[in-house]
């Protein structure tokens, strides 16, 4: 019976529960508790899936055997194709995530030559002066942009600039902008990223949902805007984002900006009940199917093979 809750419960934690943590509106109050409450829901679907194929041929052994005849080869060949199935699962997930980190690594190498070879030095010591600690690049561009191209280690990344942001934005704007770039690069938001592109390439298509991957994007943006409202406030922070937002259609900012930005006009700022109960739900994700269907499970399927 394990076999069959815990393929529920992964199909559940692929499916509905995103579905439903993707809509919800309480999450951009805690966009920290909240990205560790899908990651949570994404270690505890991976772990359900790897139970479920672990558990799956001992039922099997179960219904078409008598007590007595779960020995010898039966067993071994349960024991195999558990094995084998888990193996498959973990060993995808694996292969996916070094693919995609040595493929991202390569590309943001390549990509921070470029910039450093394409930036203006003279306005980027200009701005630079704004905030040490940051590396910065300013490049041409007519339209508004930053973004950052985060470095092999923290110093490393890249906080990059168009011409036009300069020139659009106010200096607290672009104080709180750098600061939002830079608390990416600090708290290393892309390794969050890279985890939920691996683990959405590495489902099967039919169970596979960009909500998550998109929902996390999201809510780490959410973060580096609190980040930036912190140090530079929410005027300066709103003010920056408006100005991206205006120019968003010809940079493709979509509706993301725009939901940031009335996020921190409606002055959103979770408490810390919310917060504690947030982090409390992602710890129950994963310790109670643990203790309610893998320990009983393990209790009672160990001693068949042998292990007591
Ligand atoms: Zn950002």
């Amino acid at each position: 019976m394990a076999s069959v809750w815990l393929a529920g419960l992964a199909l559940v934690l692929a499916g509905p529960v995103p579905a439903l943590l993707a809509r919800a509106r309480w999450t951009r109050a805690v966009p920290r508790a909240a990205i560790v409450l899908w990651q949570a829901v994404a270690v505890a679907a991976v772990l359900a899936a790897v139970g479920s194929a672990l558990a799956a041929p001992e039922a099997l052994l179960r219904v078409l055997t008598h007590p007595q005849e779960r020995t010898g080869a039966p067993l071994a060949v349960a024991v195999g194709v558990a094995a084998v199935l888990a193996g498959l699962i973990v060993v995808r997930l694996v292969a996916v995530l070094v693919l995609l980190a040595v493929r991202t690594r390569k590309r943001r190498a390549r990509h921070r030559d470029m910039v450093d070879l394409l930036a203006r030095a003279e306005q980027g010591e200009a701005v630079g002066s704004l905030r040490t600690g940051t590396v910065l690049r300013v490049l041409d561009g007519a339209v508004p942009f930053a973004y950052c191209v985060p470095g092999r280690v923290g110093r490393e990344g890249r906080v990059v600039l168009t011409g036009a942001t300069l020139e659009t934005l106010g200096p607290h704007e672009l104080s709180a902008v750098i600061a939002h770039e830079q608390a990416h690069l600090d708290a290393r938001h892309d390794l969050v990223r890279e985890g939920f592109t691996a683990l959405h390439k590495a489902f099967p298509v039919i169970v596979r949902s960009r909500e998550a991957r998109d929902a996390v994007a999201l809510l780490l943006e959410m973060l580096a805007d609190d980040a930036g409202r912190s140090r530079h406030g929410d005027d300066a922070m709103a003010g920056a984002l408006d100005a991206f937002a205006s120019a968003s259609d010809r940079a493709g900012y979509g509706t993301d900006v725009v939901e940031r930005l009335d996020r921190i006009r409606a002055r959103v700022r979770g408490g810390r009940a919310l917060a504690a109960g947030t982090y409390l739900a992602a710890v129950a994700l994963v310790v109670v199917p643990t203790v309610t269907i893998v320990i009983p499970w393990l209790t009672d399927a160990l001693p068949t093979v042998g292990v007591r």
